[in-house]
């Protein structure tokens, strides 16, 4: 068998998968390969600098062109891996080229979730994943008079910001009751309506598009269900992300919703790993309950492990994970993950834009969104590497600094 190795994506995970491979030691041939044209880039200024037009494409560049020369990493830029097989130890791409791959690693990542409705294919109807779709919502602002934002998550309220900042009529429809519904404490979520409102935002919640009208093909107008309609020349859709997983089905890996693997990134065939937005991982630090992570703290961390399983390696991923979210001078920062709480605590006034909220499972903290509040976040996540927990009527009291409770 040679040990040729196919990294299939080349976004957050897939770079990280081949930088890692190379530190470990692995000296035979890695072959990178990414749908995009572009050189591997971060996704998160998509949504705020990139959209603000304080970042350029070029500076989001993950490494430059000339580390893959040095580091030997062959890498295909602009072609789709179509087929794998690695009995067989080859792939083809959709360019026809052929890639010799005994060991397999998937970092596929995960496409925006479509909003199917008459009129959702019309000009003017745009999504935020890669970096020819920011270009595009980039221009389309430069001369929209009227957006609308459909998805309250993070990415929509990111939008949102820069949209309103921009003089932009904005309005934002969510679905659900309120925002970031499925990953935040409700004192989140009316701390990020009030702010959003204040800015000039109007968010209509419990709403949900039924149609679009456009004029010359190109979107006018966005109809509720409760009958209104929304002037818009620009719309832009965040509703979530669906795992790419059809190489790995293809494969006949196991595949529940992400493409399914171990502590270590190993998927149900020892000889292909997985990392990043696509997969469905043991929780770093509930091995027990499976979860899907979005975040590039994931993709790395999960990719490091899976280049050492690669190489006969049994690292395990268990570190905390992080997140982080701008919405212009407001900078949410997020340690572990707050899924399946019972309890939090409000560590701060939300009105003074800089809180906290700790949540807490059974009694012991699991995860913290701070607002504004950089030494709280950072003390969360220490506190839940060290496994420790912080007792819930100690910590609401600002005065008191967190790290004042970890243990010595
Ligand atoms: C606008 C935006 C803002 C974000 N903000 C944040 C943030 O603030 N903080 C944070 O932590 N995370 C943020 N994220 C999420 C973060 O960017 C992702 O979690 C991360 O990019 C995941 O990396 P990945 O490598 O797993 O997948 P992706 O970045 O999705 O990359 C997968 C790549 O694989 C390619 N590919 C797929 N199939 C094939 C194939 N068959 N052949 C070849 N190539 C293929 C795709 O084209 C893509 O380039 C944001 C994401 C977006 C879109």
């Amino acid at each position: 068998m040679s040990d040729d190795i196919l990294i299939v994506g080349a976004s957050q995970a897939g770079v990280q998968l081949a930088a890692s491979l190379r530190d470990l030691g692995h000296t035979a041939p890695i072959t990178l390969v990414g749908a995009e044209r572009h050189l591997p880039y971060q996704r998160p200024p998509l949504s705020k600098g990139f959209l603000t037009g304080a970042a350029s494409a070029e500076s989001l560049a993950l490494r430059t062109r000339d580390y893959y020369h040095e580091q030997q990493i062959d890498l295909v830029l602009g072609e789709r891996v179509t087929g794998i097989d690695v009995d067989g130890g080859r792939a083809t791409t959709d360019a026809g080229r052929e890639i010799r791959a005994s060991r397999v690693a998937l970092a596929t990542g995960s496409r925006p979730r479509r909003l199917v409705v008459p009129g959702s294919e019309l000009t003017g109807v745009l999504y935020l994943r890669d970096l020819d779709d920011a270009a595009a919502v980039c221009a389309a602002l430069h001369t929209a008079t009227s957006v609308v934002i459909i998805g309250g998550g993070y990415i929509g309220l990111e939008a949102a910001s820069v949209a309103a900042a921009s003089g932009v009529r904005t309005t934002l429809v969510e679905a659900a009751g309120r925002l970031i519904e499925r990953v935040a404490a409700p004192v989140l979520s009316s701390f990020f309506l009030h702010l959003h409102q204040g800015r000039g935002v109007d968010v209509r919640l419990s709403r949900f598009v039924t149609h679009m009208d456009g004029h010359d093909g190109a979107v006018t107008t966005v109809h509720l269900d409760n009958g209104e309609a929304v002037a818009a020349d620009l719309v832009l859709i965040g509703i979530g992300v669906t795992p790419r997983t059809e190489l790995a089905e293809a494969m006949g890996l196991q595949v529940q919703g992400g493409i399914v693997v171990d502590r270590q990134g190993r998927t149900s065939d020892s000889r292909v790993v997985a990392a990043g937005d696509c997969t469905l991982l043991p929780h770093p630090l509930q091995p027990d309950v499976m979860v899907r992570l979005e975040s590039v703290q994931n993709a790395v961390e999960q990719a490091k492990v899976a280049a050492a399983a690669l190489l006969g390696r049994d690292d395990v991923y268990d570190t905390v994970p992080w997140f982080w979210s701008d919405q212009g001078e407001v900078k949410l920062q997020i340690a572990g993950i707050s899924a399946g709480y019972d309890a939090v605590v409000v560590r701060g006034d939300p009105g003074t834009r800089k809180f906290s909220v700790l949540y807490y499972r059974q009694g012991r903290l699991i995860a913290a969104d701070s607002v504004n509040a950089p030494a709280d976040y950072l003390a969360v996540r220490r506190s839940l590497t060290a496994r420790a927990t912080m007792e819930p009527g100690d910590v609401a009291d600002p005065a008191v600094p967190l790290k004042s409770l970890l243990p010595t």
